[in-house]
């Protein structure tokens, strides 16, 4: 007999988080001081400071290249608490920088159509 219960239960996650989240994240709100981390100046002295609940990857998870650095980057020194503004804000400029990793750089001159060849 299949467990609705737990396939209900998975249906409302939109995308994965690795196990004991709920943990990691109620550590970090409490390093953190349930304040948003977000440097407000280059050198990083003055930080947002606003409530915050969005506990983010510094280095977003997409970016590893490896399972190695993946599993690095879901160490408490790669998590950080934000506010919702700024995570919005932080997400979208991910965003940006996804789409253009994904593009692939042309390098080389385009070869020439092989019909084109004398
Ligand atoms: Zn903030």
């Amino acid at each position: 007999m299949p467990n609705a219960y737990w396939k209900d239960k998975d249906s409302y996650r939109s995308q994965p988080r690795p196990y004991g989240w709920k943990a990691i994240r109620e550590r970090i709100i409490a390093r953190d001081g349930g304040v948003c981390q977000m440097p407000q100046d280059s050198q990083g002295i003055t930080r947002c400071g606003r409530p915050g609940n969005q506990v983010d990857h510094i280095v977003p998870v997409f970016m590893a290249k490896s399972q190695q650095e993946l599993e690095r980057l879901e160490q408490d020194d790669n998590l950080w608490l934000l506010c919702v503004s700024c995570h919005r804000r932080k997400t979208s400029s991910e965003a940006g920088k996804e789409s253009q990793r994904r593009r692939p750089k042309r390098r080389r001159e385009p070869e020439r159509h092989p019909g084109l060849i004398d």
